[in-house]
């Protein structure tokens, strides 16, 4: 019909017109009825779509759609009884007639009927929209229907689907894009926001889709926009509730809490009795993490409707992430079995029977939680690193830290991010703290490009200094910006510096200014953009405290925590955010400049050097060939990108000598390039491959101390260390190993050997005890120079057990029945008590419980994380 093609494209008032001039005339048929009615209701006429409906009811005494429209109708109007009347109406209907409802149409209608008054998901799918489907194929409503039902379960991989059928069948359908937009909103902002976008070219009255860019804005700090989106929603129709609730978070955010009420009242105005305001509310807020603000709206909204089950499942994951596990934990379980389809909950639950069986070490108020075999391994440095970041940040940021503070560690990166966001996913976080709880990978998941876990739990509890400091009211730039930083300051081989990439970024158009930073991290272009805003922030963080002084960036952060927006906190300080932005920009650039200053910086056109052929399987599309490569090299000689790609080439030739010099330009030029392709690590490849041991070692160390996460290298090290019996060298290496991979045998074995040697049995001990867990080769053996370490430092009986053991294994073990003996003896004559001990004593480990008292841990007092 082409009336239904112009409500389509969102010629609502045309449409309204046309089909009540249809109905005037006395047209017959439930279409125009619904039409009209549908175009009044998108307008926000709900008054004029009732009066329509309730007549058109009259007449047409059997038809479920007027009524099914009706109900919603009514809900926005806040006339719950004749909702009521309608659904009751539907469902006599159906009772006394149900072959007369079989059509596809019908099918969609009665199933979305019947799943919101809680009928079992699964079988509204097969007995209504996939019968619907095969019925009438093509029948785009019966996918829509699905693919909403999916989103309300969280399922947005079938929600996709579903949509994705919908758009093969109907790609120009704004209601079958704003489904598949939200459905890639948690995978794929940047595919949602085209798919958005392409929504309003479709139907530029959409009001739905405006509501979801105004909603991006405000996850993304940017008010302003998404008030000028708001403001165009308004004018399809201004009384959507959810318009008004967009507001209100807007004005909570803003720190104006008269308007904050007054939206809530006026998204409330139409129907009071609709849990959903104050859930959406309190759902955004959640997202701007003000958990504390964001709970006391759920709870709200189950005070108007205590079955409202998207609000009790906020409210259950809100209070995990505040760190109250006993009530959250209750309230999923509850949620979870009300609704056996939420995806959410599900993982949630499945997750907490994993992490029963966790072990929680526990110093001053702060709990970490940790897989047992793991804390075995490096749960005390895990202790003792975070009481040192407690010491100094607490310090620095004048905080007295408000306890508990949870960490919560996790070898598997689907645990994390079911943890973390209540769905897997989300592989490129490292760790996500949400004030007082942090979450983190272990180790275990580190693929290819391994982190420094230290730095990564480093930054972390910087967001929890920060984050508490400014009751949580901070823009994420900041908070970002401050983290980073702060890893700098603790060890200049962590967080992030000066790249050949950031370079060009900076000094090309990359750079964002400092009072649009949260926009960076909105949407960014590419992954490299978003760490650059990681990066950005650090150096804004580092120039502020430069020029204005570490007691400024606190008084920003006590203005923050009074809800005070940080453009007008930066203002305060520095005059003007229009000078603040080009004075940062005109520092930046002009320290950017000066490094790597001797080089040419040129781009060209392309940086990938296509390996000769039979080098490499697969040849990089986007390069150059190898003769062109040299060919640039050879017209750019001082050129960074050329000196690159040089080296490269004769690397993949094994033309170790030609490699030398374009990398020895580039180490002198521009040294602090990190990663696997940075020239010192290139070079010492080479000079590895070239037999020369010494340029190596010389290499190695260097990179080993300035890039926190070379875990090759490490190893490499440590073999040339332990060869050359480098005791001293081969303790600190291995303690840069352990702060990036300590389940690594290779690195415990080199700690262990080199205390051995140097006389260290406290740190001995700590490495034989890891190895046991790393299921060694000859656990006898560990167990045996264990024993020996315990009896250097006088624990005799702590020694006597480890040789009982070795020789449980190996009943034989000479050495171990001879370490026996002796200790035996000595039960009979003790050594003369007045020897001083030769070592200093074993520091107390931290208390650490486990088994099954974590059980009920979880349930009584456990917490969440960003
Ligand atoms: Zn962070």
């Amino acid at each position: 019909m082409e009336t239904e093609e112009l409500f389509q494209k969102g010629e609502y008032d045309q449409v309204s017109e046309v089909a009540g001039k249809a109905i005037e005339d006395g047209q017959y048929g439930e279409s125009w009825r619904l039409l009209k009615a549908r175009a009044d209701f998108a307008r926000g006429r709900y008054v004029a779509a009732l009066d329509t409906l309730e007549v058109a009811n009259t007449r047409y005494s059997s038809s479920i759609r007027l009524r099914w429209l009706g109900m919603q109708v009514a809900k926005s109007a806040g006339v719950d009884e004749l909702s009521s009347r309608w659904s009751n109406e539907i469902s006599a209907l159906v009772d006394r007639n149900p072959w007369s409802y079989t059509n596809a149409a019908s099918r969609v209608t009665l199933g979305r009927y019947l799943f919101a008054a809680g009928a079992d998901p699964r079988k509204v799918l097969e007995l209504f929209f996939d019968r619907a489907k095969s019925s009438q194929p093509g029948f785009v409503d019966a996918y829509i229907a699905a693919g909403e039902l999916a989103l309300s379960k969280y399922d947005y991989g079938i929600a996709a689907e579903e949509f994705q059928k919908a758009a093969g069948f109907e790609p120009e359908n704004a209601d079958v894009l704003y489904g598949l937009a939200r459905a890639f909103a948690s995978s794929d902002s940047q595919k949602a926001d085209l798919t958005i976008h392409k929504a309003l070219e479709v139907n530029p009255r959409h009001l739905p889709s405006m509501l979801y860019i105004a909603e991006t804005f405000i996850d993304g700090e940017r008010y302003e926009m998404a008030e000028k989106w708001l403001d165009r929603a308004s004018k399809v129709n201004p009384e959507h509730w959810n318009l008004w609730a967009l507001r209100a978070v807007i004005a909570h955010l803003q720190a104006d809490h008269d308007r904050e009420g007054f939206c809530r009242r006026t998204a409330l105005g139409w129907q009071p009795l609709q849990a959903k305001v104050d859930y959406q509310i309190g759902r955004k807020l959640s997202r701007h993490y003000r958990f504390a603000d964001a709970v006391e709206y759920q709870r709200r909204s189950l005070t108007i409707d205590e079955d409202f089950l998207p609000a009790k499942t906020q409210l259950g994951q809100d209070l995990l992430r505040l760190g109250k596990n006993e009530e959250g934990w209750t309230l999923i379980k509850q949620v979870a079995k009300l609704d056996g389809f939420n995806v959410v909950t599900h993982n949630l639950l499945k997750l907490n029977q994993r992490l029963s069986q966790f072990t929680t070490l526990e110093s001053n108020g702060i709990q970490v939680r940790m897989d047992a075999r793991e804390a075995e391994i490096y749960g005390p440095q895990v202790v003792q690193l975070i009481e040192e970041a407690r010491e100094v940040l607490c310090r620095k940021y004048i905080h007295e830290l408000r306890t508990p503070v949870t960490i919560e560690i996790f070898p598997s990166q689907a645990d994390f991010a079911i943890r973390t966001f209540g769905l897997p996913g989300g592989e490129g976080f490292l760790g996500v703290c949400f004030g007082n709880v942090i979450t983190a990978n272990s180790p275990a998941s580190q693929a290819a490009n391994p982190s420094n876990w230290q730095a990564v739990l480093w930054h972390e509890f910087c967001h929890v200094v920060t984050l508490q400091k400014t009751n949580n009211k901070m823009p994420r730039w900041l908070s970002e910006g401050i983290s980073v930083y702060e890893e700098l300051q603790r060890d200049a081989a962590w967080g992030d510096t000066l790249s050949a990439e950031y370079r060009v970024m900076i000094l090309g158009a990359d750079l964002t200014p400092v009072s649009q930073l949260s926009s960076a991290f909105l949407n960014p272009k590419s992954s490299n953009h978003l760490q650059f805003a990681y990066y950005e922030s650090a150096l804004v963080v580092e120039y502020l405290i430069a020029k204005y002084g570490q007691e400024t960036l606190l008084r920003i952060l006590i203005d923050l925590s009074v809800g005070m927006p940080v453009n007008e906190s930066l203002q305060r300080y520095t005059g003007s955010l229009a000078a603040l932005d080009a004075e940062f920009s005109d520092w930046i650039r002009d320290r950017t400049t000066r490094v790597g200053g001797d080089l040419d910086w040129a781009v060209p056109e392309r940086i990938e050097v296509r390996p000769d052929e039979g080098v490499a399987p697969s040849p990089a599309e986007q390069a150059m060939t190898p003769a062109q490569a040299l060919a640039w090299w050879n017209a750019h000689p001082n050129n960074y990108f050329a000196l690159q790609m040089a080296a490269k080439l004769f690397i993949s030739r094994e033309e170790w000598d030609a490699a030398i010099p374009p990398l020895e330009q580039l180490i002198d030029h521009f040294p602090q390039e990190r990663g696997s392709n940075s020239a010192l690590r290139l070079l010492a490849r080479v000079y590895r491959e070239t037999g020369d041991e010494e340029q190596e070692l010389k290499l190695l160390r260097q990179v080993v101390r300035e890039q926190g996460n070379a875990l090759d290298e490490v190893s490499r090290l440590i073999e040339l260390e332990a060869e050359a019996e480098d005791w001293e060298g081969l303790a600190e290496t291995a303690r840069r190993g352990l702060a990036i991979n300590p389940l690594r045998p290779v690195v415990q074995q080199a700690l262990a050997d080199a205390a051995d040697h140097l006389n260290r049995p406290t740190d001995a001990i700590a490495a034989y005890r890891a190895l046991l867990q790393l299921d060694p080769i000859d656990p006898a053996g560990m167990h045996y120079e264990l024993a020996e370490q315990y009896v250097n430092l006088g624990k005799r009986k702590l020694g006597k057990r480890q040789v009982l053991l070795a020789l449980e294994q190996a009943p034989r073990y000479r050495q171990a029945l001879a370490l026996l003996k002796q200790l035996a003896d000595e039960e009979v004559f003790p050594p003369n008590p007045s020897l001083p001990n030769p070592v200093p004593p074993n520091p107390a480990p931290p208390n650490a419980t486990g088994g099954s008292r974590q059980a009920e841990d979880l349930l009584s007092d456990r917490k969440e994380s960003r």
